[in-house]
């Protein structure tokens, strides 16, 4: 099966990711990895797109495209993906669509974690990581005590960059650019919309279930 993964940053979506890829042997597909790969590798291509991020621009669909294509290609690979952060627009979704036929293959489902933009903000804004122990917690949803955390409060640290301007930013720009995504998997009856304030593990349990009902 081959599976898409959308939620908007601070939903946990990376997590559930690496659950899902652990739980059904599948292998995690992120455009933003296959990009590094390429670079990493020094070859023509990932020369350009190299160029082309230090740039500050968006690396083209055809490129995307072509390197998506190369994985739909391995048999190694063969309909047990999970993308994550891919399709980002309309037009990569389409182009997924011919590209999973081409090789005979299917999208089997799409999930779509939902959170409203309040949530993620306390989740971002009130993440503390203590820089003693490492332990990491969230001052509205799990606030460290004397009982779950020895090393008292002067280590916990915020991250600098998780400003709420800057998040409310982030939020809408996935909207605007995933709803017409959603709205196209809703029409192919794929998607599958998942509350996502619930705890972490409550939500795996739900998109296991959903992935087991395509199993089977
Ligand atoms: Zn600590």
């Amino acid at each position: 099966m081959n599976i898409i993964l959308f939620g908007p940053p601070g939903a946990g979506k990376g997590t559930q990711a690496e659950n899902i890829t652990k739980s059904f042997n599948l292998y995690k597909v992120s455009s933003g990895d296959l990009l590094r790969i390429e670079v990493s590798k020094k070859t023509d291509l990932g020369n350009e797109i190299k160029s082309t991020i230090e740039k500050g621009a968006l690396v083209s669909d055809k490129i995307i495209n072509n390197l998506i294509i190369k994985i739909l290609a391995d048999k190694k690979f063969y309909n047990r993906l999970i993308f994550d952060g891919y399709p980002r627009n309309l037009d990569q979704a389409k182009s997924l669509n011919l590209f999973v036929k081409k090789y005979d293959q299917k999208i089997s489902c799409v999930i779509s974690l939902n959170v409203s933009k309040e949530l993620i903000i306390k989740r971002i804004l009130g993440r503390q990581t203590c820089t003693k122990c490492g332990l990491i917690f969230n001052e509205y949803f799990k606030p460290a005590n004397s009982e779950n955390h020895l090393c008292g409060t002067k280590f916990l640290v915020k991250r600098s960059d998780d400003n709420e301007k800057t998040i409310f930013k982030r939020y809408k720009t996935y909207l605007d650019k995933t709803l017409p995504i959603l709205e196209h998997y809703k029409k192919l009856n794929l998607l599958h919309e998942i509350e996502g304030k619930s705890e972490i593990d409550k939500i795996f349990v739900e998109i296991s279930r959903i992935i087991a009902s395509l199993e089977a």
